[in-house]
Order: C-alpha cells, then structure tokens, then sequence
C-alpha cells in the first residue's frame, strides 16, 4: 500500500458509493478547479424523514500534506464496512462497539470531502512535493513561482486582515499575505477559489452540520477556535463582528482577545480531549488539545486569517440562524514531516480514524423520537426559534449573550470536575 494519488481518492470513494449503494450517495461538488477537475464527496447515512445532524470532514487544503486524503478514504471504508457486516471498529487499544457504528450510520450524516484541492496535490507528487496552495495562476503575472492561492487563508473570517489585525501580526508569517508569491496569499477575495466554494456549499446543502474537521499534518495537535487571538470570556465586545477593534488584532497577550464563552470553550475542547483519548487508545501516542492561536507544536503565536475552522465556527457568531458549529484542525503526525513512509502512515491512519468515531459519536442526538414525532418537534422548534423568538434578537453577542455568559459561566463551574479530571 501507498499513498493514493488524486485519481486514486475519487476512484476509491466512487468504489464506495457504489459498494454500499443504501448507506452512501457521491456528491459532485459544483466548482470546479483551475485545472478542471471536478470533486465529490461522500454523504454517508440512511436517510430519515427527520432531519439529522451532520458532521463534515475535509482535508488535502495543503497539497504537499501527504494522508490526510487517505485518512478521510479509510474512515469512510472502515465505517461502512462495520456497518455492512455488524461489527464494531478496533484501532490498537481504542474500540467502538457495533451498536456506537450503527448510531453514527443511522442517526446522523456524515459527509467526507477527503481532497479539496486535487490540482494542488497532483502537483505535490508530480512535480514538486513541498508544493501548498491550489494551482490557480491568476495572480501569478506569468511567473510560474508566484501560481496558487493558500486555500486554508481564503474562507470568510477576517480574511482582510490587513484591516482586521495588527500590522505586526504578520510578522511571525503565519496570518496570511496579499503576495502571490507567498506560501499563505489569501487570493482576491474571501472564497474567490473553487476549493473554498465547494466547502461553504456542503454547509449551505448541509445546514445542521454541527461538527467540523479539517485535517492537516503536521505536528500532533487538535486545534480548537479561536485561531486570530487569545480566546476570552469576559468582554462580548471584543469580537471579530466589531470593526471598533479593526489593526488590534493578532498579538498575544495585548489588548483585543477573541470573545467564546466559557461554556462554548469547554466544549470544544471537551470533545477534542475525547479524540485526544482516542488517539491516545491506539498505541499511547499523546497529542494536544489547544486554541489554534497558540498552536502547541509551534510553541509560540500562530495568527491565522482566512482558516476553515475559525470560518466554520463563527457562522452561528456572524449569523445566529445558523447551525453551532464545534469546529476543529487535526494535525496530525508526530513524525514532523509531510513527506511521510507508508510505514509511518499505518498507525496515524487508525489514530486518526479513531478521533473522528468519536467526533462523530460526540454529535449523535441526545434524545432519539420516531421519525414521524421528530419531524413534528423539529418543526415547533424551528417555529420558535425562527418567528417567535427570532435569534437576531437574543443572539450570542446581544443581551442574550450576557445572560448565558453569567448562567453558563455558573453552571459549568460546578459542573466541570464531575466531567474530568485534566
Ligand atoms: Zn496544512
């Protein structure tokens, strides 16, 4: 076994739409690449009357970052075999019992988009395997080296952040830049690529999708919101929607810091301590779970602009009618290398697998109705929320957000010990 190519990766989900025909469907993405390719996904799950809540991975944004595609295939592979034969999932010491399989395919959809930029990666193991952003020339002025576009700076989170963050915040050269032929240019605009349009409409098709994860390599981090600056809990006004803090941002420990309540917080981290446990579950390997802000592996600030997970988190901040998005960026590979064996890749491949089981567990529905009760609840509910209590109004930065701030921040610190011990 090797690394698939980018042929490879579609045939393999193409293989497995067509394997399993009642348990998954292919999507066809709508845009399509610099270099015309067109890319799909796998939509995993029964279908219900009721609407379920959907998780969405994705991963090959940096071309050069080799398994993360495979990881996605695998995932897909392993979860609807064990669902087709009844078995649980065993990865080292981490199991999932067959009843844990069987809830992730019937109760929520899972939707794998295992490589979003194919043109970048086929030029990765063609032509030049440190290669990173996706192949779009139309900012390059016909210079070959200054061709592409850092698909992981393009989505709509400050992604002007020469207006959004402090001058100096790009000095560390993570945040982004407006120069073609910087490793991390931003584009034109926020989602002016073909790759982040195709994310942003599996949400728009996808609107209960509550978790995300985009898998990157490397370093053996799973990285939790805010990615542009310290996270705090105290100031509503300190957040990326306010222009007052426009040339603030960006720099540790001074001033501005991203406001998440510390119910919100927890959570996301919770979630990505159970995928750290799970990991761990494989063969004792033990990554960190930390803000992308202060990446542990880098061991200093890391800004970032334009980045999936912060943009997939904040869309219920910028618009409260959206879905709550808990949203993470596995690194995964301790090796420190992108170019990886496919020795090395064995065991990062169920570590990794292992931690999205568990992301998906995480997002199974509380409370199991019939289907045709769910459906009526769903509709009361969105009745509510909608019309009579319209989430504009009591929305997380507004009155409302004070309120659940003070009543979130008494009940989780109550409640936090009992949860765990770390
Ligand atoms: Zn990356």
């Amino acid at each position: 076994m090797s690394f698939l190519n980018v042929v490879e990766i579609e045939s393999a989900i193409t293989a497995l739409a067509n394997q399993y025909p009642t348990l998954c469907r292919l999507l066809t993405l709508p845009a399509t690449t610099f270099e015309k390719r067109t890319s799909h996904a796998l939509h995993i799950g029964l279908s219900r009357r009721c609407p379920k809540p959907a998780v969405l991975l994705i991963s090959g944004a940096h071309a050069r970052e080799m398994g993360g595609p495979d990881i996605c295939v695998y995932f897909a592979a392993d979860l609807l075999e064990a669902y087709d034969l009844g078995t649980g999932l065993t990865y080292g010491g981490t199991v999932y019992s067959a009843s844990q399989v069987r809830a992730i395919v019937n109760r929520i959809d899972t939707i794998v988009f295992p490589d979003i930029n194919p043109d970048g990666r086929n030029y990765a193991q063609t032509v030049n395997a440190m290669w990173r952003k996706n192949r779009n020339p139309a900012s390059s002025g016909g210079n070959p080296a200054r061709i592409g576009v850092d698909v992981n700076r393009n989505y709509d989170f400050l992604w002007d952040f020469t207006t959004a963050f402090d001058p100096s915040a790009q000095a560390g050269g993570t945040l982004a830049s407006s120069d073609p032929g910087s490793n991390i240019f931003h584009g034109t605009s926020a989602f002016s690529e073909p790759e982040t349009q195709n994310v942003r409409w599996l949400f728009e098709q996808f609107p209960r999708i509550r978790r995300f994860v985009d898998i990157h390599s490397y370093g053996g981090d799973i990285l939790v919101s805010w990615g542009d600056d310290d996270n705090q809990a105290t100031t509503l006004s300190q957040n990326f929607t306010n222009p007052a803090f426009n040339g603030q941002r960006g720099l540790h420990n001074q001033g501005y810091g991203e406001y998440i309540s510390l119910c919100d917080n927890l959570r996301n981290r919770w979630t990505g301590d159970d995928m750290r446990a799970a990991i761990a579950g494989v063969r004792g390997l033990d990554y960190a779970v930390g803000p992308s802000f202060m990446l542990p592996s880098w061991g200093s600030p890391y800004p970032t602009s334009g980045a999936s997970d912060d943009w997939a988190f904040s869309r219920y901040f910028s618009n409260p009618k959206n879905q709550k998005v808990r949203s993470y960026t596995i690194e995964f590979n301790k090796v420190h290398s992108f170019q990886l064996s496919w020795a090395d890749m064995e065991p990062i491949l169920k570590e990794i697998d292992a931690a999205l089981i568990t992301l998906c567990l995480s997002a199974l529905p509380r409370i199991y109705l019939w289907d045709w009760l769910c459906l009526v609840v769903f509709w009361v509910y969105e009745a509510i929320w909608h019309r009579v209590l319209p989430p504009e109004l009591w929305g997380p930065y507004g009155p409302w957000g004070r309120v659940r701030q003070v009543w979130q921040a008494v009940l989780y610190v109550v409640a936090a010990p009992f949860r765990r011990s770390d």
